[in-house]
């Protein structure tokens, strides 16, 4: 069987990984001139079931609606400028708040088996790629955030997560660079991970190559039409650009670009966490990179296909640092913007296509593709093989 996959990004390369362990004659053509140059380039490391929860709420419309008056203060900002694939994503987005239970479990369930298949992938194929197994803690401000925490938990907890809430005592031990911080509740997830999407993406595509596992090609895809005479299948894994290529095969699929921010602090100095943080009031998470790197990212922002770095997005985040961690080193900054491929009901798109029997989508997998990928690759690799 020829399989052409659209996209070297964490959808892409994880695909590629799983059809390739069953053989497959795999082609990874990717548009630009290394993988994971994307967002799968400097996100904010999670491997992160933890993080399950959908975004569908009415809090967060209100949120984004205030945004649209004053954006100066808020994590999530949506450009007033009306354009109908916007509005109509809105809509569809608001429609599924009252599947956020259901979502939630889903996404929570899917996030802790592609968790265990990094395990696994990572030791198998022995890959580098600043992977830490200390967990994640969700910080949490006010009694209304813990209030949200504990009903998100009990979803955690059937769908199998355990994520408990842990003293003041207990985090300046987990996290000693705490020290001091006075929070409204402290969760903890053991199982959680970390590790940097772009060197995992960048080992395992080059291992696959140098087995002669895949074979690669670089190439910008205008129609997918072009690719499914030569190939059985042809799957996109293009990230915010799949609509593009599923309207060449007269297919729409609702997938929004949603703007993330990091900077990548280089040497950040002893007084840096190592553990990974999650603040639920300011939407900011962190991740330590191998010694020398912290990763901080943050910002959900609704303008199109925009990837300016905006200093009004950096700045924030640069602050958020020194007000937790007053002695950080903060000499060597990098930012960077990214769009994550946001469906409106936040599940990913794992399928054939509608229009066209020879195609299929591994996309849209928004704020938690790094989470996901591994799970959703070995699902699509299984539904073409058996389905
Ligand atoms: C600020 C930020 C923080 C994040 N933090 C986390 C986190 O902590 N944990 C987590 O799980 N997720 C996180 N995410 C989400 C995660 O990074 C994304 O979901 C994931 O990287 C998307 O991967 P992808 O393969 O779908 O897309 P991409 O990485 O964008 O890959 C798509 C690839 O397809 C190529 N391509 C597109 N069109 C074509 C074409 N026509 N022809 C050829 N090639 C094409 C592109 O060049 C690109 O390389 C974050 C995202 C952002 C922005």
């Amino acid at each position: 069987m020829k399989v052409a996959i659209i996209g070297a990004g964490i959808t892409g390369v994880t695909t590629a990984y799983f059809l390739s362990e069953k053989k497959v004659d795999v082609t990874l053509i990717e548009g630009r001139r290394y993988p994971a140059m994307a967002t799968s380039y400097a996100n904010g490391g999670q491997l992160s079931a933890s993080n399950s929860e959908a975004w569908n709420s009415w809090h967060n419309v209100k949120t984004g609606l205030k945004s649209m008056i004053n954006r100066e203060h808020s994590s999530l900002i949506i450009n007033p400028f009306p354009t109908i694939t916007k509005l109509s994503w809105l809509c569809k987005f608001i429609y599924n708040i009252k599947n956020n239970e259901k979502i939630t479990h889903e996404i929570c369930r899917m996030a802790i088996k592609s968790i265990s298949l990094y395990e696994h992938i990572a030791k198998k194929e022995a890959l580098e790629f600043d992977k830490l197994d200390k967990g994640i803690i969700h910080l949490y401000a006010n009694k209304k955030h813990t209030q949200n925490a504990e009903y998100v938990n009990n979803i955690y907890r059937k769908a199998g997560l355990n994520r408990f809430r842990i003293t003041h005592e207990e985090l300046y031990k987990i996290e000693p660079s705490l020290k001091n911080k006075k929070l409204d509740s402290i969760f903890y997830t053991p199982s959680d991970k970390t590790g940097d999407i772009h060197k995992f993406c960048i080992g395992l595509t080059n291992k696959l190559i140098k087995n002669k596992k895949i074979k690669i090609l670089s190439c910008n895809v205008d129609d997918i039409k072009e690719y499914t005479d030569n190939f059985d299948f042809v799957i996109v894994c293009a990230g915010v650009y799949s609509p593009y290529l599923a309207k060449s095969i007269g297919e729409k699929l609702p997938i929004y670009p949603v703007k993330g921010y990091s900077i990548t602090i280089n040497n950040p100095g002893r007084n840096a966490p190592t553990v990974s943080l999650l603040d639920d009031f300011n939407k900011i998470v962190t991740s330590r990179l191998g010694r020398n790197r912290l990763r901080v990212a943050g910002f959900a922002e609704f303008n199109g296909y925009n990837l300016d770095i905006i200093q009004n997005r950096v700045r924030p985040l640069i602050k958020w640092c020194m007000d937790m961690f007053p002695e950080i080193n903060t000499k060597d900054i990098k930012p960077w913007a990214g769009l994550r491929p946001m469906t409106p009901n936040m599940l990913p798109i794992v399928r054939q296509s509608k229009a066209n029997a020879k195609v299929w989508y591994n996309t849209g997998h928004g704020h938690l593709g790094w989470t996901l990928s591994a799970y959703t690759g070995k699902l699509l690799a299984e539904k073409i093989l058996f389905d």
